[in-house]
Parts: structure tokens; C-alpha cells; sequence
């Protein structure tokens, strides 16, 4: 049960590093997207209570490196493991797009990010799903860069 769903996990990782660089840490609070294997908790949208089989939040957090601080983004993405194998797939394709940025929806059921999804499972990214992921890879971030020193107290 669980080897299956690490399984999905990996693969849907592997679709994503066709596209990034995704280098692996075995000590979780290094993580800057952390994956869990646990059913999100339901939320209320429209006054009634939803499930959903994943769901990616995202913290900014203010870390230490090389002497400055800087602001790094950290997600945590939710996967349930109450699927078949390909349905954990195309969730965590999905979710891992949210976690690498992509926060908003396609309109196509064909992509991995669409806001509704199709009868098929999406277990590849599709054109759409690479050139947005690059468009948005192209633009200005102030993630990673040092932050400016706090200014002296005043008296
Ligand atoms: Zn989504």
C-alpha cells in the first residue's frame, strides 16, 4: 500500500524533472516541498464540507544562508493514498505543479493542471503545462534574494 503510493509519488516527481532541477534531501525541516502521505482534511466551500484527494500550501518562511537572510518558499503538498495507483499519479503531478509554482488553473482537462479534471487520469505534462512552467520560470522572483537589513531601532 505504501510502496504503491511512493511509487505514484516518484513518477509524477519524474514527469516534473523532465522540466526542473529537484534535488532530494533526507532531512524533512531542509525540504522546501515536503510530501505527505495523508487525506487533506476536508473544507467548506459554499457552506459544505469538500474532500479532496490532494491539496499543496504554501508558507513563506525567512531563512538563514551564507550569512543573510533570505525568503524561500516551503510547500507542503497532501496526497492521499485512497486511490487506484494512476488517480495518486495525476494528484500528485497536479499538486507538485502548485509546489513548483504553479498556482494557477488550466481550463484544458487535458493538463496536468487543470482546474477540473477529466474522465483520464493525467500522468504527463503536457506543452501547455512545459510552457507555462517556463514562462513562469522567466520571471522575476524575489525568492532566494538576500533581504535587506532591518533598518536601526529608533530611539
Ligand atoms: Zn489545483
Amino acid at each position: 500500500m505504501e510502496a504503491r503510493w511512493q511509487q505514484a509519488v516518484l513518477a509524477a516527481l519524474a514527469s516534473w524533472e523532465e522540466e526542473l532541477v529537484i534535488v532530494p534531501v533526507t532531512d524533512p525541516a531542509r525540504a522546501q516541498v515536503l510530501v505527505r502521505r495523508q487525506r487533506p482534511p476536508l473544507r467548506e466551500l459554499g457552506g459544505r464540507p469538500r474532500a479532496s484527494h490532494g491539496r499543496a500550501s504554501l508558507q513563506v518562511l525567512e531563512v538563514q544562508r551564507d550569512g543573510s537572510w533570505r525568503l524561500e518558499p516551503k510547500v507542503v503538498v497532501l496526497i492521499s493514498p485512497g486511490q487506484r495507483q494512476l488517480a495518486i499519479q495525476a494528484t500528485a503531478l497536479h499538486e507538485l505543479g502548485h509546489a513548483f509554482g504553479l498556482w494557477g488553473h488550466s481550463d484544458d482537462p487535458a493538463d496536468a493542471l487543470a482546474a477540473m479534471p477529466g474522465s483520464q487520469p493525467v500522468v504527463a505534462l503536457t506543452a501547455r503545462d512545459r510552457a507555462t512552467l517556463r514562462w513562469l520560470q522567466a520571471q522575476p522572483s524575489r525568492f532566494g534574494q538576500p533581504l535587506p537589513a532591518p533598518a536601526p531601532a529608533q530611539p
